[in-house]
Parts: structure tokens; sequence; C-alpha cells
């Protein structure tokens, strides 16, 4: 089924596509909040409701477009996902290993569940009350409500986790945490990725792979998987910087 295009919050496609394929984001601190990610880890999230059954990755590009005008004409000024993964496959960086603002969560005081969370924090085990923007990347499954995801989605964001868990820079490096966006917050995201957020489908952890591969698999792997990555990365139109 065809989806149907529709960039029509006031920036021309021809604009979104410039921005958001061709160079993406210009990844910066949107905010310049606190950013501490091996604090906590990663949120999964997906688009919203009805379904973009993309016939070819430029059905996704045009998604992505389309989240992108509606992020850069709201609060943040651009694409608030750290990393959007799509049905292909393909991963397409939006603030990357900057802090992004995709991560919501409620206001001071707000939270039914927790009553003393400050605003938009979460809880976690060593650290206390941290930032759900603060110490966690955001993750975008481009799935809407209808969609089923993909295995190829599935695979490229363990992939990307364990990319993240193992980054070089400590102070970029993801810590062990994965939760769908509504852990701690009021909404049905990630929708039809509910269920692999839960399941450890997505999780590839250093555990894990010393079980099956013994210790000395572990980093060679980790690796060849992040140059696999960031290879992907750089043959699409997604510039590294
Ligand atoms: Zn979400
Ligand atoms: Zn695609």
């Amino acid at each position: 089924m065809a989806y149907n295009y529709s960039v029509d919050h006031g920036v021309s496609y021809a604009v979104a596509l410039e921005a958001v394929i061709a160079r993406l984001s210009v990844t910066r601190n949107l905010t310049g909040g606190e950013w501490t990610p091996w604090k906590g880890g990663v949120f999964i999230h997906y688009v919203g409701s009805g379904q973009i059954n993309p016939s070819s990755c430029s059905d996704c590009q045009y998604e992505i477009a389309e989240i992108w005008t509606k992020h850069y004409l709201g609060e943040f000024g651009d694409l608030a996902y750290n990393f959007v993964v799509c049905q292909h496959g393909n991963i397409y960086k939006g603030q990357g290993f900057q802090r992004g603002e995709a991560n919501g969560g409620y206001g001071a005081g707000l939270d039914p569940a927790d009553p003393t969370l400050k605003a938009q924090h979460i809880r976690v085990p060593t650290y206390g009350q941290v930032g759900r923007n603060a110490a966690f990347y955001s993750i975008l499954g481009l799935v809407r409500g209808g969609d089923a995801p993909s295995s190829a989605l599935r695979a490229s964001i363990k992939d990307l986790i364990r990319y993240l868990r193992t980054y070089d820079d400590p102070n970029l490096r993801a810590g062990n945490l994965l939760y769908p966006h509504q852990h701690g917050d009021k909404t049905d995201c990630p929708g039809p990725l509910l269920p692999y957020t839960k399941d450890g489908s997505l999780e590839r952890t250093r555990a894990r792979v010393i079980a099956r591969h013994g210790p000395d698999a572990v980093r060679l792997p980790s690796r060849a998987t992040a140059y696999r990555i960031l290879e992907d990365l750089e043959r699409g139109a997604v510039p590294l910087e």
C-alpha cells in the first residue's frame, strides 16, 4: 500500500531532504543539558499510529523528513532522536552521539508511580534520579502502529545498541538499561516494538556474548559490528563528522 506523503508542516520536502537526508541533523546538544548516557542506556520509540509500509527506503526518508519538519518547527529546532532505524535495517543519524530530546517523561511531581521525581527524570540503579534525555539515547524504530517490525529493523537496533554499549569513548557509552518510551511515561510508544524491548531480543549483552563465544570473542565481534554500522552509515547519505 502506497504511503501518502504529507510533509505539510510549512517546510518543503526539498528543505527537509537537504536537512535530514543529505546532511541529516547538524548534531549539537539541542538544549545544552547534561549528557551522561553511561548512567542509563537506551529508550526505544516508534512513530505513532497508522502505517508506513515502505515500498523502498525513499519512503523511509520521506517519513524521516516529515518527522524532522515537526521537530524543526517545534521546541528543539531539530530532530530530537539520536538515531532512526528503518524497516530496511538502515540506520540514520539524528543527534547521534550528542544529547537528544526525545525521551519524554512526566513534569515534576506528576508521575503517579513516583511523585518525587523531577521533571523528565527516571530512577535508575546506582545513580538514582537521572534525566531521561541526560542519561539515555533515543532510538526511533521507523514503524507505526499498523506495521510489523521487520527482522532487518530489529537486527539493526540490536547492533546499534550493542555498538552504543561498547563505544570507545566511555563518556558517550550507553549504560546497559533498555526501556520502552512508555516506561515512566504516559504513552503507547513504542507500539509494535514494545514486546521486543522486554524479551531481550534487542540485547546482545557482554555477558551473553561471553556465554556464547567465550571471553576472547567479545571485543573483536563488537568492534566489527561497530565498523559495519559505521560503513553502512557512510555508504548511505549519512555523513559522519
Ligand atoms: Zn516515544
Ligand atoms: Zn528504509
